[in-house]
């Protein structure tokens, strides 16, 4: 894409309010837009990133069979007085339409998926199976102030597994935490995340998060200095030694939740009657799990991590182009180089702007973050090729045009 034509222009500084570095650095690079506390618009940059990170995703819930839809955002009142969540629970949106007919804007979908499934699931032979949707979710969050990490509506995936028991959805279970780790491992974040344990509820004794350290936290959680699980702080009173080595040693860390998996049991199966016929020919509940991650929520945390005083690093898995490329005063072999890039599908954002500073076009790229800068002007031409640079290092090199598209090409 040329950058000429990209609707969004970097900025200088970001709006008084937003103290966060996420949000500060998305809207500065032209990431994101504020449309008001707890509700950002995604612009072109920052889709491409979100598609990044929900390939992923998809993946890794594809490859432990989840089989993707996509369910209403605007939920029936009904549905949630039949699992009592419309009068508990504090964060959800309430609508009313003309006719004073009442809905929820989904924060969950337990209370679509449950009865969705008594259409389908008759028989034990019909279970196990995953499914899970990319959707808005809506949460009435009354302190939004950690930029896109916290969100009254933001993108999430959420994956439903449906079990004939406990042992199926416990080996399901493992499958699942496994691809969370992929995922984080794969986005960029894995080094500093950690699988922590938090409360279970009635199904099971703990549930499990995948916590995130970084200063912008806003939870607390204590890693196991010997193999690295943690523990959150709502379950720090029954805990006396790590759950998964007995070690006492713990370290105290900021963190973001990025990700949490949970043991539905028959919570949400019960109230909607989800049964199947077993073996043995008896009406028996399906056991349920869920699995969420909130998509610009790992966006933000990832800016968190991999950031510097000048702008974003993206890692090469999803940064929104490979290659920044970069024209410096009129010239036909950065147009060239250009289409040579895109004809070989690698993704290039091509400053090709003929009113913009070196200077100011290179402010731009370390704030944008894109991983490779490629510089194209008379003086690189003339030592024998373009100036390349990664956006994590600091020296440039001169190479041949010809080894430029080798090494992209990798
Ligand atoms: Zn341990």
């Amino acid at each position: 894409m040329k950058q000429s034509q990209l609707f969004t222009k970097t900025q200088k500084n970001a709006p008084k309010d937003e103290v966060s570095t996420n949000a500060q650095l998305l809207i500065r690079g032209g990431f994101v837009d504020k449309l008001m506390a707890g509700a950002y618009t995604i612009l072109p940059l920052g889709w491409r990133v979100l598609k990044k990170i929900e390939q992923v995703i998809r993946e890794e819930m594809n490859a432990i069979g989840g089989q993707e839809i996509f369910m209403p955002s605007l939920q029936p009142k009904e549905n949630w007085e039949t699992t009592g969540r419309w009068s508990t629970m504090d964060d959800l949106y309430k609508v009313k339409d003309a006719s004073d007919r009442e809905y929820a804007l989904g924060p969950t979908h337990e209370e679509i998926i449950s009865p969705l499934m008594k259409k389908f699931v008759n028989s034990y032979k019909d279970l196990p199976f995953a499914a899970y949707q990319f959707q808005n979710k809506f949460r009435m969050e009354l302190r939004a102030k950690s930029g896109i990490l916290r969100g009254k509506e933001f993108l999430m995936k959420d994956l439903y597994s449906f079990h004939i028991s406990q042992e199926d959805l416990d080996k399901y279970y493992e499958k699942a935490k496994q691809a969370y780790k992929n995922i984080f491992d794969r986005t960029g974040i894995g080094e500093k995340t950690f699988l922590t344990f938090a409360s279970g509820g009635s199904f099971s004794k703990y549930s499990h998060e995948f916590q995130t350290e970084t200063d912008a936290g806003e939870d607390i959680i204590f890693v196991c200095s010997e193999c690295s699980t943690a523990y959150n702080k709502e379950i720090s009173d029954e805990i006396s030694h790590c759950p998964e080595c007995k070690n006492h040693t713990f370290h105290e860390k900021k963190a973001v939740e990025v990700g949490n998996i949970f043991k539905l049991g028959t919570k949400y199966s019960a109230p909607f009657d989800l049964t199947v016929m077993n073996e043995k020919g008896e009406k028996t509940p399906v056991i349920m799990g869920c699995y969420g991650i909130g998509l610009q929520r790992l966006m933000g945390t990832l800016v968190e991590l991999c950031s510097d005083e000048n702008g974003i690093l993206w890692p090469e898995s999803v940064a929104p182009f490979r290659v920044h490329l970069i024209s410096l005063g009129k010239n036909e072999e950065a147009e060239k180089i250009y289409k040579d890039l895109e004809k070989k599908n690698i993704e290039v954002l091509f400053d090709d702007r003929e009113d913009t500073s070196a200077g100011a076009k290179f402010a731009d790229a370390d704030l944008i973050g894109i991983p490779w800068r490629v510089v194209v002007s008379q003086k690189s031409l003339a030592g024998g090729g373009v100036e390349v640079k990664k956006r994590n290092e600091k020296e440039s090199e001169i190479i041949k045009i010809e080894e430029l598209l080798k090494i992209l090409k990798k």
